[in-house]
């Protein structure tokens, strides 16, 4: 299990398992002659991509960043990206029950950062985490009430709409402070609202990047996925996150790497980026 302390905070990685996802869809117009240097897909072109959630245990609040693909997945969805669902069990290894959970954020809305929202129990569906406040962007709401044809296909409203209409889910703008030391900051890119959560504790950061740096492998400005809606903010938000977390030595959290889900990001004198693991 990856888990460091950060301040006064214990981060713990849970992970939902793993999916497959298309090797071009991944790596956008990277050849594949070069991503297939870093990863090797199976014989359909797949590669298994993490769901790293975040638990971040303040000493007061338990917090939990993103909730992978959750237990919902129509027949054709489970056929495509298989449904681990992992999450719960591996919470429960960490040592939380689902009771336990005080906050659940999401970045943002697509099917795979916020299935375990909510679970079916019956004919109705309800909080997997009872007690928990949950936040996620307010512009992502919106947008995922009228996505566009390209990514109609991301978003299941049973994740989030029971949970905006029971007054359970809280609609964040951007900037707020959720609890003292974590705070949203709105990343536009992969969609136009995506919000990184940021993390810190006596002087030190952590960063949920989420799918502006979906692994450790995408690090390079240019190394953007397909999916991304809007791929020059997708660069440009790159640029913005890099100039404070490599100075100030932040620990970037990636959602879908599956082999090393945080590091701090390095620039030697050249300008070229790399990652330091965290021992
Ligand atoms: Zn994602």
């Amino acid at each position: 299990m990856h888990r460091t302390t950060l301040g006064d905070f214990e981060l713990t990685i849970v992970s939902d398992g793993t999916y497959f996802l298309d090797g071009g869809a991944f790596f956008g117009v990277v050849p594949k002659s070069m991503w297939s240097k870093k990863v090797t897909p199976d014989e359909h072109n797949r590669l298994d991509a993490g769901l790293n959630s975040l638990l971040v245990r303040t000493g007061k609040k338990n917090v939990l960043i993103e909730t992978g693909i959750g237990n919902k997945l129509s027949d054709k969805m489970v056929q495509i990206y298989t449904q681990p669902a992992k999450l719960l069990d591996n919470l429960h290894a960490a040592g939380v029950a689902p009771e336990e959970i005080d906050i659940v954020i999401n970045t943002h809305l697509h099917f795979d950062h916020c299935g375990w929202n909510t679970v079916r129990n019956d004919a109705k569906v309800v909080p997997a985490f009872p007690r928990a406040k949950y936040y996620a962007p307010e512009g992502e709401w919106q947008y995922a009430r009228h996505p566009s044809e390209r990514d109609a296909i991301s978003f299941i409203s049973e994740n989030y709409d029971p949970l905006v209409e029971s007054g359970q889910m809280t609609l964040l703008r951007g900037g707020e402070e959720i609890v003292p030391g974590i705070s949203v900051k709105t990343f536009p890119g992969h969609t136009a609202h995506m919000q990184a959560v940021i993390v810190s504790s006596r002087g030190r950061t952590a960063c949920y990047i989420s799918d502006l740096i979906p692994t450790s492998m995408h690090i390079n400005l240019t190394w953007g996925m397909a999916f991304d809606l809007f791929p020059l903010q997708t660069i440009e938000s790159r640029k913005q996150y890099y100039a404070q977390a490599i100075p100030q030595r932040w620990l970037t959290v990636f959602t879908h790497d599956d082999q090393t889900p945080w590091g701090y990001i390095e620039k030697d004198e050249k300008g070229k980026l790399s990652l330091e693991k965290l021992t």
